[in-house]
């Protein structure tokens, strides 16, 4: 995966602005961690044909309603989805304390936070952690200015 689509992708998920659902990459505007990453793509100016069910709300990204499209992830540098299943490279794993696992089942299967699987982007992908809030200070991270000021 690219490093800046990783990055991007990490600052997105510790962002407020997705709303977490599970087990579709977008259903009734709640989106998984790969959802995520299909509307930074288009975001990004990636194309991607999008159609709503009208079945159960979800939304298809290209054909897919489960993984990223391969636009989505030639765009994010990621092998096509057939390859990296012939290869056994899986959709698209992260790292865990406890070994590399799939990013749906971290967010689907174990429901981890889009915090947590942030954090697990930043580990697989070395990316420096998060930057931290001033506890002082609201909206300025650290090494917080206000602070060195005020010292
Ligand atoms: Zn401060």
């Amino acid at each position: 995966m690219k490093t800046d689509v990783a990055l991007k992708w990490a600052e997105a998920l510790e962002s407020d602005r997705f709303k977490q659902g599970r087990g579709a990459l977008n259903r009734d505007g709640k989106v998984c961690c790969l959802g995520v990453l299909c509307e930074l793509a288009i975001q990004d100016g990636v194309e991607v044909s999008t159609r709503v069910s009208s079945y159960d709300g979800s939304t298809q990204y290209g054909n897919q309603t489960l993984v990223p499209p391969d636009s989505v992830r030639v765009w994010a540098g990621l092998p096509l989805y057939a390859l990296a299943k012939e290869e056994d490279k899986g959709c698209l794993l992260l790292q865990t304390p406890e070994g590399k696992e799939e990013a749906f089942n971290l967010n689907d299967l174990y429901e981890w936070s889009f915090g947590q699987i942030a954090s697990a982007v930043r580990e697989t992908f070395g990316l420096p952690p998060a930057p931290r809030n001033c506890p002082i200070h609201p909206g300025e991270i650290e090494p917080c200015y206000k602070c060195n000021v005020a010292n």
